[in-house]
Parts: structure tokens; C-alpha cells; sequence
């Protein structure tokens, strides 16, 4: 027995590295709904997002069709820098549950940027880069996108314009200046060098802003400036589509030891690390050649697939963007406060609403409390300091070993452990201090946003 164990981490060799990303959305039999012009109402083709992305990525976001799409050899040498990511057997962890189960993490916490958004920030660089572009816009809110962006941006010499969220701007200097250090300039958001964002500031002075304000300004930004795209960290199909890399890796790991996970749990803001882990299994799912449960966990302050609506909604309070096909709390809904910022966004990546939709994924939100309780849990036995974003995932894997506990099965959970949580010790230290709340929306206030959903033909 002792020569089976396996290894308290995988890792992958140079060969066995992945050499392509994985579209799931080929093997889908109900492809993601179209984007939709925020005015016309009209599907969005190649042309008309033409003056917002980079042509290579829209092609990807538009492509329902081909399976494995080449990572091009600069991205290959980009993620040599900080992958293979370790697929990690949590044998501390079950030991301390005495749990049947077993469990294992993908880190995706072993860059700079601290999270696993680096996988696409530097995917989306470079096509910026290949098209002749000057610089990219994006918007960030806790700011683990932002800093990813700027480190890709960095690399290839492009020039990166971030909008950040002003209470995040003011409450996070230490990651906006990682930023400013990887030579981004760095705004807070509503600010008066767009137009949206001084019509936004006549309307509420001494506003803080919001996630969804930001994206409206640096896509103005972007399409008013020559030589700029505007570029987004989840959500997006294209950006699932790069996240992929974390769930190809993960499985070439575990096929490596014959290991077949029973359970895939990974936290959901926008989609796209939980996307990406799921997409290699979900694709055999969808093929029919195997099962798995797959559990997507949100909080209890943000629900958008356990409580939200399946509706066409605009992605920005601007209402600049396009219009996408997704579970959403409404794009006028502002979500308390917590501490997971990456996990406070309306909506949801199309691909995962569908998949969801159509009974292949299960969803979970839990409350800020329990998550930070499993976070310490998990710090003290694993030694990694999580994110509290990704606590929500080692939350739900801790309950389902639990259950394992109880009924004797000895079942085998994988999760998206998405990155550390060094910046994020206010968080901390609220909930050492007992200060930490839980704050869940009434139904009310979810129906008063559900009431202004955008009217689309085809959608009540
Ligand atoms: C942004 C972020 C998330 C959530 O984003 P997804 O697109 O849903 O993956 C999760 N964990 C961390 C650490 C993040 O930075």
C-alpha cells in the first residue's frame, strides 16, 4: 500500500505541461446565449466588438466550436514562471476531519498576483500586444485583477490604464501600489477623466463606487483612446476559456495516479477559476463518458446562481457593455460590504449559467463567518493563508468530507483553492475581533432588482 500513496504534491513535468486550452463550449449541446447590442438588443458579431476588444479574443469569445484551442509559445513561457500550479493532497486536513474522504487543492496562489487570474491577464496582454496595440483599460475592485494585469502588461511592454474602485483605491493602497510597481496608473473610480464618470459624480458626490461604475469608465477609456482595448478578468467566455489551463493540469495530475475525483468544488464570482477547473471533466461529462457533481459556491451576500434570475442583463450600472444571457441579481443590485471582493459581482459567466441551467453543475452560497471559520481551519493544518474568496470553496469541501465522515464514503473531493489572502487581513482580523457579520438580501430588495432587468424581446 505504501508505494501507492500519493505525493503530498503533483507536480507536472516540462512534457507533460498542457500545450492547449480547452473550450467546453464545443462539447455543449446548448451553447451560451449571444451577447447582445445594450442598445439595438441585436446579437453581438466580430464587427460590432470590434472597438471594444482585441480581434484574437473576440474570435475566441465567439468560437462555440473548436475543442482545444493552441496557448501560443510566449504564454507557454510566461507560465513557466509560476506553473505547473501543485495539485496538493490535503492529508493534514483530513487527518485533523478524520475523514474517509480525500481531498485534494489546486494552488493557483504561487505568483505575485497572488491568484490565479495571471492565467488570462497575460493571455490577454499578448494578443493586445500581437495586434499593435499601445495599452489596455480594465477595471478592478479588491484588486487581485488589477495587479495581475499590471505584472502581464509589465512582461510584454504594453501600457496599462487601471480604474479602481474608490473605497478599494483609499482601503487597499498596499495593492494598488503593487500595481504602480509593475508600472500601471492607477485611478479611483468614479473619476473625472470619463464622461461617464463625471455624470456618475454630479449625480452622487462622495460616492465610493462600484465595480460596475469602473467598468463603465475604462470602457470609454478604451474606445475614445487610439490604440487601446478594453480588457476583462472573468466573466467573459474567453477568459474560461484560458483559466482551462488550471483544470487540464489538474487532470493530467490526477490521471497521472489513476485518481478520478467524485466531487469538483471551486468559488464562483464571475465564473471563470471554477470555469476553467471544471472544463476538462465537465467536457466528459457532456460527452457522456463520465460523471461527476460539480458544486459552485457563492456567498450568502451575493447569491446570483441560488437566487438570482436567468435573464439577458447589462455586465456595468453604466450600461455600456453588452448585454449577456446569465443567472444576475440585476446589474442595479450592490451587494453588502463583505470581504471576498472577488465574489461581489451580479452576474455570471454565460457558459456556467447554462451548464447550470441545465441541471450538469449544483450551486451552494454560504455565510462570511462560516467561511473565515474554515479558512482558519484549513491555515492551521495546510499553512497556506487562503483567500477569503477562495474559502468559500474550502468551506463546501469541508462539509461534503464531513458528510463522508458520517456515512462512511470514501469519496474523493478536488477544489479550486484560487489564491492567499496577505492582503485581505482586515478581513482577518474583523473576524478574530468577532466584529465580522453576515448580511443576506431579503427577497424584497432581490425582486426590487429583479424588477428593472432590461427589457428584451423573448424575456418577460
Ligand atoms: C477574482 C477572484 C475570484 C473570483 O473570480 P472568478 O472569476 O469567479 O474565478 C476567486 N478567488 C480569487 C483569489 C480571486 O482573486
Amino acid at each position: 500500500m505504501a508505494s501507492e500513496k500519493i505525493p503530498y504534491k503533483i507536480y507536472l513535468s516540462e512534457e507533460e505541461m498542457p500545450k492547449t486550452w480547452y473550450n467546453v463550449r464545443a462539447d455543449m449541446k446548448n451553447k451560451p446565449a449571444p451577447l447582445l447590442h445594450p442598445v439595438t438588443g441585436q446579437p453581438m458579431g466580430y464587427e460590432d466588438l470590434r472597438p471594444v476588444f482585441c480581434d484574437e479574443l473576440i474570435r475566441q469569445e465567439l468560437d462555440n466550436d473548436t475543442r482545444e484551442i493552441p496557448i501560443p509559445e510566449e504564454i507557454l513561457d510566461f507560465y513557466k514562471m509560476y506553473r505547473p500550479a501543485p495539485l496538493v493532497r490535503a492529508y493534514c486536513l483530513e487527518k485533523k476531519l478524520q475523514t474517509p474522504a480525500k481531498i485534494y487543492y489546486k494552488f493557483e496562489g504561487n505568483n505575485t498576483s497572488g491568484s490565479h487570474k495571471l492565467n488570462s491577464a497575460i493571455a490577454q496582454a499578448y494578443y493586445a500586444k500581437q495586434q499593435g496595440l499601445v495599452g489596455v483599460t480594465t477595471e478592478t475592485g479588491a484588486g487581485q485583477w488589477g495587479t495581475a494585469l499590471s505584472m502581464a502588461c509589465a512582461y510584454l511592454g504594453l501600457d496599462c490604464k487601471v480604474y479602481m474602485v474608490k473605497c478599494s483605491y483609499e482601503q487597499k493602497p498596499f495593492r494598488r501600489e503593487v500595481m504602480r510597481t509593475y508600472g500601471a496608473s492607477v485611478t479611483p473610480s468614479p473619476s473625472m477623466e470619463t464622461e461617464v464618470g463625471r455624470r456618475i459624480l454630479a449625480e452622487h458626490p462622495g460616492t465610493s463606487g462600484s465595480l460596475g461604475c469602473a467598468i463603465s469608465e475604462a470602457v470609454e477609456k478604451a474606445t475614445t483612446t487610439p490604440g487601446y482595448r478594453y480588457v476583462l478578468g472573468s466573466v467573459l467566455n474567453q477568459v474560461l476559456l484560458h483559466q482551462s489551463v488550471i483544470g487540464v493540469e489538474a487532470k493530467i495530475a490526477l490521471d497521472k495516479y489513476g485518481v478520478v475525483p467524485d466531487i469538483i468544488i471551486g468559488c464562483a464570482g464571475g465564473g471563470s477559476n471554477l470555469g476553467g477547473l471544471i472544463s476538462p471533466f465537465m467536457g466528459e461529462k457532456l460527452r457522456g463518458e463520465r460523471d461527476y457533481r460539480f458544486i459552485a459556491v457563492e456567498p450568502a451576500s451575493c447569491p446570483s446562481f441560488t437566487r438570482g434570475r436567468f435573464a439577458y442583463d447589462y455586465c456595468d450600472t453604466g450600461m455600456v457593455c453588452p448585454l449577456a444571457k446569465m443567472y444576475t441579481l440585476g446589474s442595479n443590485f450592490i451587494p453588502s460590504a463583505s470581504h471576498a471582493g472577488g465574489l461581489r459581482y451580479h452576474g455570471m459567466s454565460s457558459v456556467l449559467s447554462q451548464l447550470y441551467h441545465d441541471g450538469m453543475m449544483e450551486a451552494v452560497a454560504v455565510e462570511q463567518t462560516k467561511v473565515f471559520e474554515a479558512a482558519e481551519e484549513f491555515a492551521r493544518v495546510e499553512g497556506i493563508l487562503p483567500a477569503p474568496e477562495s474559502s468559500h470553496a474550502i468551506r463546501v469541501a469541508i462539509d461534503e468530507a464531513l458528510r463522508c465522515k458520517e456515512t462512511g464514503e470514501e469519496k474523493t473531493i478536488l477544489f479550486g483553492l484560487t489564491g492567499t489572502g496577505y492582503f485581505d487581513m482586515v478581513a482577518y482580523e474583523r473576524f478574530h475581533n468577532g466584529e465580522m457579520t453576515d448580511t443576506i438580501p431579503t427577497d424584497a430588495e432581490l425582486e426590487a432588482s429583479f424588477a428593472r432587468l432590461p427589457k428584451v424581446p423573448g424575456q418577460e
